[in-house]
């Protein structure tokens, strides 16, 4: 294990660091790890970022994307990188299972293994945590992580402001979530003086769409939109066949289950959609209903009180079944 001091220390030298993330990254896995990317650089380090997966072109633009080594794509050279690093930092994830593919060789590695991540319950595969739940990005985190830890905000550049923002920017649902505190604008204030630009961040992110994709959208909240009034919720529902008309990709589901919370009243929303392999639900809720506990206890996944997400090996209309069911046992929560 390592202490504070001890991790400053070892950081002091010059490493071989892979930086990794959840798979599917989304814009608070890649700020959060392309901003201690950035970070790093400043040093004498070896340092690669390795995703498990691809990830959506809106988050392609960020600086030092162009040497993000993605898993499935570049197995040898990540298998190598990983096996040889002195220090691998596990952003954005709790779980090694997170990591898909990579999560047994993230375990059997040597390096020390540093977490820095914002979910419920980490599993102990760490050797230094630093942890906050309270925190609304990885990429707050990795602020703090460089301020107080490091003792370095003279290192905070531009390239590392941009990624950090976008981080934040995404993970607080444009700083709307309940864990966007004064804090968070504090930083994110910081982040603008060190050179981020909020504008052109958001712009990159957030209107930087495909004419499919908006179609795509118009069709779920059109045609697919379930309104349970009776439990506050909201559904929507994708097949396999209207991800292939659409032509949908990588990340262009990302968000779509907050329009059902636009609806008043709604407390719950689901997105289900069918992937090849599997039926993956994400659940947005607001207040204190515990989205996370019913990803847990019946869908095998996780992640916060207001935004969780979990799989299902049935089928799709089976999974949404088993979704209804569950409503009943949370109805005083949802109508309070
Ligand atoms: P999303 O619905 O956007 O995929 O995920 C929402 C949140 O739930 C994210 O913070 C993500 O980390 C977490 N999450 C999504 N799927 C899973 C899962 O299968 N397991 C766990 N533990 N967390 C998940
Ligand atoms: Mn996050």
């Amino acid at each position: 294990m390592l202490n504070k001091a001890s991790l400053v220390q070892f950081l002091a030298q010059p490493l071989k660091i892979v930086i990794t993330t959840h798979h599917k990254p989304d814009g608070d896995a890649m700020g959060s790890s392309l901003g201690l990317y950035n970070y790093l650089i400043q040093f004498n380090h070896h340092i690669t970022v390795i995703s498990p997966t691809d990830y959506p072109a809106n988050l392609s633009w960020m600086p030092g994307n162009e040497h993000v080594i993605v898993f499935t794509e570049q197995v040898e050279q990540a298998y190598n990188l990983i096996a040889e690093a002195d220090a691998i930092f596990c952003l954005d994830f709790n779980a090694l299972s997170r990591i898909n593919q990579m999560e047994p060789l993230v375990a059997k590695s040597k390096a020390k293994k540093i977490m820095i991540d914002h979910h419920l319950e980490p599993e102990s595969f760490d050797d230094f945590r630093y942890w906050d739940i309270k925190a609304c990005a990885t990429a707050q985190l990795i602020y703090t992580f460089i301020v107080e830890i490091l003792n370095d905000k003279a290192h905070i550049n531009k390239e590392v402001a941009t990624c950090l923002y976008a981080g934040i920017l995404t993970d607080s649902a444009s700083f709307c979530l309940p864990n966007t505190t004064s804090a968070v604008h504090r930083i994110t204030a910081d982040l603008i003086d060190a050179g981020a630009v909020n504008y052109l961040i958001y712009d990159l992110i957030y209107d930087n769409t495909s004419e499919n994709r908006l179609r795509f959208l118009g069709n779920c909240l059109f045609n697919k939109l379930e309104v349970l009034y009776e439990y506050n919720t909201a559904i929507i529902s994708v097949t396999k066949e209207e991800l292939e008309q659409f032509d949908i990709n990588t990340g262009d589901t990302e968000g779509i289950v907050n329009y059902g919370l636009s609806i008043a009243g709604v407390n719950l929303a689901a997105f289900f959609v069918e992937r090849t392999d599997r039926v993956k639900l994400s659940l947005r809720s607001k207040g204190t209903f515990p989205a996370n506990e019913i990803c847990k206890n019946y869908f095998g996944g996780g992640g916060h009180r207001n935004a969780a997400g979990g799989l299902s090996d049935y089928s799709l209309q089976e999974t949404i079944n088993q979704f209804k069911l569950i409503l009943p046992k949370y109805k005083n929560l949802l109508t309070q």
